[in-house]
Parts: structure tokens; sequence; C-alpha cells
């Protein structure tokens, strides 16, 4: 197993907090933090190929293939730092395809906290969630100009109501049997993700520093 933290996987239907908490997490436990979602936007805003192709499927709520996603996720483990996955992995295939990147790059296998939201509470979060284009996600409360720089603020296309119900289902149909499958193999830790950012990012703190205990006791 190489040294230094052990990598994480937030695990948690959209709009749980997992980008919010993620970048909070990454420095504080020397992590790479890698969002799928944000590497599949980028993508689709460079007018590469690869965005072309999957632009439709993300706008309708739907899951992009595994291999395309795998890929991504493998030129961030080739870096060879702890990993703080966050939207990857949402089919037990990709928890598979994950599971053997990291062995075959001699990383531990990673904890997986698991971020727990009502359904109801994600609807209502991601009517109100906006992103800045210089501060990032916004945590809602602000419709047009961004609270700390004034900037103008944007809604994600997949944020629409009927695009969110869609989310919800597909998350219930494929990511959900995630949590059973990780905790049958003792590496989930669950976080009650309601209340402030700050009261969550302290829980999350909390189950990252016993995943990274447990990762050193297995010795990987
Ligand atoms: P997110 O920002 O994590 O909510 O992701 C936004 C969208 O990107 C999702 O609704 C999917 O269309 C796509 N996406 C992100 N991560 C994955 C993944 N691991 N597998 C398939 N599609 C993904």
């Amino acid at each position: 197993m190489a040294d230094g933290p052990r990598s994480l996987v937030l695990l948690g239907p959209p709009g749980a907090g997992k980008g919010t908490q993620a970048a909070l997490l990454a420095g504080s436990a020397d992590l790479e933090h890698v969002s799928t979602g944000d590497l599949l936007r980028a993508a689709i805003a460079s007018r590469s190929d690869l965005g072309k192709s999957i632009q439709a499927t993300v706008d309708a709520g739907r899951l992009v293939a595994d291999e395309v996603v795998a890929q991504l996720v493998k030129e961030r483990v080739a870096l060879g730092r702890g990993l703080l996955l966050d939207g990857f992995p949402r089919t037990l295939k990709q928890a598979d395809m994950l599971d053997a990147l990291m062995l075959e790059a001699g990383l531990s296998l990673p904890g997986v906290l698991e971020l727990e939201v009502s359904s109801s509470d994600v609807v209502k979060r991601l009517e109100a969630r906006r992103t800045c284009a210089a501060c990032g996600p916004r945590p809602g409360g602000e419709t047009e100009r961004c609270g700390q720089c004034g900037g103008a603020l944007t809604k994600r296309a997949d944020d629409a109501e009927a695009v969110v119900l869609e989310r919800l289902r597909v998350y219930q149909e494929k990511t959900a049997p995630l949590s059973q499958r990780y905790a049958g193999q003792g590496r989930l830790f669950r976080v009650p993700g309601s209340g402030t950012v700050e009261a969550v990012a302290g829980r999350v703190l909390e189950a990252a520093r016993k995943a990274h205990e447990q990762g050193m006791e297995r010795g990987g």
C-alpha cells in the first residue's frame, strides 16, 4: 500500500453537498479532489468531441457511460496521490472499475463517506442552487448576484425540476445499491448531511479520520 492518506469516496444523492464538502475536505486531508461532474462539464464547455457526445446525456439527468467516466478517473489515479472522489462511482460496475484502478496503481481501496439527505431536502436545495463564475457553487438563498463577489449567478441546466426528479430516480436505481455493497465490505461511514455547511464539515472530517485509521489497521 502507498503511504499517505487513504482515498475517499463521497457518496450521496445529487444536492447532498458532496461538491461543497469535498472542496473543504480536500485541503485538510491532503487529497486530490476529483469531481466527475466538473470534469464532464469542462469537457462540454470545451466543445471537445467528448463534450459534444455527452451533453445530451448530462442535460437529461442520465448517467454517462461507465467506460467514459472511468477513463477520466484513471487519468487522475495515475498521479499516485490519494483521491477524494466526488460523484464517482455511481454504478456497481464503476465501483468494480475503481477498485481495479486503485489496486493497479498500488493505492489502498477507498473508504466511503455517505452523505445522508432526504429526497425532499434535495429537491429544495437544488431548486435554490446557483453557481458564481468566480466563486463556484453558492449554497442557496442568492438568486441573481453572488453574496461574496457580487458576480452574476447561473443555474445549472440539470437543476431544472424535471431533470432533478430524473436524477433522483437514477440515483435510487443505479447508485443507492452501492451503499449496501460498501457497508457489506466494512468500509462505509454514514454522515448525516443536514444542518449548516460547517456542522456537516465537522462530521465529514471525523468520518474521514475513522476511515483513515481503519485503512492503517488493515494496511491497505
Ligand atoms: P454532478 O455534478 O456530480 O451532479 O454530475 C452531473 C452529471 O454528470 C450527472 O447527472 C451525470 O449526467 C454526469 N455524471 C457525473 N458523474 C458521473 C458518473 N460517475 N457516472 C456517470 N455520469 C456521471
